[in-house]
């Protein structure tokens, strides 16, 4: 972990230098026309630079090179071992660019600058460290067969995988997508969000530094509509991995339809309930669940923003979390102290603020409610919590993405299960109990990805990381994610 003061966090800001163009083959270059879009800082409003506003022609010229370099086998056809020690060397030049990679992260889209030199990048590291190591250790199989023949089934890349991620944690979430693509032998186009643009781009020269082939992993930054769309509905991309919200991921699958029946594998928004059992040790609870809705500004996927408790605890523990939640007021998210930084932008924070305004109708607000004036154009919003929601209202069925908590008290363990699973989402959940039969019951009933019991959000490379119902389907992380980079051939030998 990086620990730096105030001042060498801000100076370190203030030489921050941020790549602005695309990246193709193995170069930075302008997008066409040499279009632009200003990309802000959300803690202070100002203008960090003009970044390529990628199109269809791009993503063209970005699926070309990666295509080409697919079919000559420059990265899929060198020995496993190369293979290896290349991604290796990038998991060594992120961790000597962390402190880097961490402000351009945190002015990019608020994030406390040291939470994402002790979280995101590390985090992103582990995730490319795991693929490299893997590469050399996947293999096929041979399937029962008749005498006389034999039957191998092996893992062969799929071409060109296009990437399209979200702005919560850019760094993380293009690794989580280009690691086990790169590692199961694919070429790569990725497309950051326009509200994120620069970590992508960073690691695009970072990867050619290690030894990635040129044209093997290109970034196009843009906007959805334009060079999202494009990705998306291209015809020699043979597979889309999302990370996003849930409206988008229906009009990806829609674009494969209308274009080559692409592979689309889409990881989407949630709701996830956060149980609180009147056994469990209510400290740690509280604590934990103030971080599973506060840590990012509850910009995050499987954010735990409906708080389930037992109603025979439920007063005193919403107290407890109020006195939580003053630790997360918003701060310089270039202060190392701070543990709320600003929301990705206004408009976000806009957005945010007209479901707390809808949502006091119904649920009774008890903490936060407004933004936060640190800075004048900075887009800050208070640490926000509403007790007795109704379980029917939007407030407590629609994703805010925002620091927001909704706390439905129940009655019994069969209505928190209920209440829990009454959610067109099913991306993760959490239980706090010391009671482990019931830890084991109520996490078998719950329908979610991933439960956490007496912990929230816990996720490592190791584990498949995803949801189900409307939280998409297919699993980031662990080695079941080389399963949507790679398809399975079946070779059927009949001796003779
Ligand atoms: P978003 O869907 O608006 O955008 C995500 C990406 O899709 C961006 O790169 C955007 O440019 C692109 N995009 C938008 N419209 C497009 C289109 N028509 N065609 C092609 N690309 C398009 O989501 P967001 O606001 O960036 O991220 C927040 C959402 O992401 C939340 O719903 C959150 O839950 C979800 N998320 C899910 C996970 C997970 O693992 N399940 C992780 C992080 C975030």
């Amino acid at each position: 972990m990086t620990e730096k003061t105030y001042s060498e966090w801000r100076r370190l800001a203030d030489s921050a230098v941020l790549p602005m163009q695309l990246f193709i083959d193995g170069a930075y270059c302008a997008a066409e026309g040499d279009a632009v879009f200003a990309k802000r800082n959300p803690a202070t409003g100002a203008v960090l630079g003009q970044v390529a506003r990628g199109s269809a022609a791009d993503i063209d010229r970005a699926v070309a090179a990666a295509r080409a370099a697919y079919e000559d086998k420059r990265w899929r056809g060198k020995p496993m071992a190369e293979r290896r020690d290349i991604l290796l060397r990038l998991v060594a030049l992120i961790e000597a660019n962390a402190d880097k990679l961490a402000v351009a992260e945190s002015l990019d889209m608020g994030k406390p600058v040291a939470e994402a030199a002790s979280i995101d990048i590390p985090g992103a590291a582990a995730v490319w460290r795991y693929y490299a190591e893997a590469i050399d250790k996947i293999g096929g199989e041979t399937a029962p067969a008749n005498d006389g023949n034999l039957a191998i089934v092996s893992r062969e890349p799929l071409g060109v995988v296009g990437a399209i991620v979200p702005w919560n944690f850019p760094f993380d979430m293009a690794a989580w997508k280009s690691a086990p693509a790169l590692a199961a032998g694919n070429s790569v186009v990725l497309k950051p969000s326009e509200r994120s643009p620069f970590s992508a781009l960073m690691l695009a020269a970072l990867a050619r530094e290690a030894g990635i082939p040129d044209g093997v992993f290109n970034v196009v930054t843009g906007f959805g509509a334009e060079a999202g769309k494009a990705l998306a509905l291209h015809n020699d991309v043979d597979c889309l991995a999302f990370t996003g919200s849930t409206r988008t991921g229906r009009t990806l699958m829609g674009y494969s339809g209308e274009s080559n029946l692409k592979q689309v594998w889409l990881e989407l928004g949630g709701k996830s309930p956060n149980l609180v059992f009147g056994d469990a040790d209510l400290d740690a609870a509280a604590r934990m669940a103030a971080f599973g809705i506060f840590f990012n500004a509850g910009q995050v996927c499987s954010a735990n923003s409906r708080l389930l408790v037992d109603r025979r605890i439920h007063a005193g523990f919403v107290e407890r979390l109020v006195a939580q939640a003053a630790a997360y007021q918003p701060g310089d998210p270039l202060d190392p102290a701070c543990r709320m930084g600003a929301l990705v932008d206004d408009a976000h924070l806009a957005q945010v603020l007209r479901a707390i305004e809808a949502g006091k109708a119904h649920g009774r607000l008890v903490a936060g409610g407004a933004a936060a004036p640190l800075h004048p154009k900075g887009a800050f919003l208070q640490p926000t919590i509403f007790d007795n929601v109704d379980p029917a209202s939007a407030l407590a069925r629609e994703e805010i993405f925002g620091p927001v908590l909704s706390v439905i008290p129940f009655d019994t363990e069969d209505e928190a299960i209920r209440l829990a699973n009454d959610s067109e989402y099913g991306l993760a959940a959490s239980v706090w109990t010391r009671d482990v039969n019931r830890a084991l019951r109520v996490s078998g009933a719950l329908r979610a990805g991933t439960v956490s019991v007496n912990t929230v959000d816990a996720l490592s490379p190791q584990t498949p990381f995803g949801g189900i119902k409307q939280s998409g389907f297919g699993r980031d992380l662990s080695l079941h994610a080389l399963d949507k980079f790679s398809a399975l051939k079946t070779t059927w030998i009949k001796f003779q």
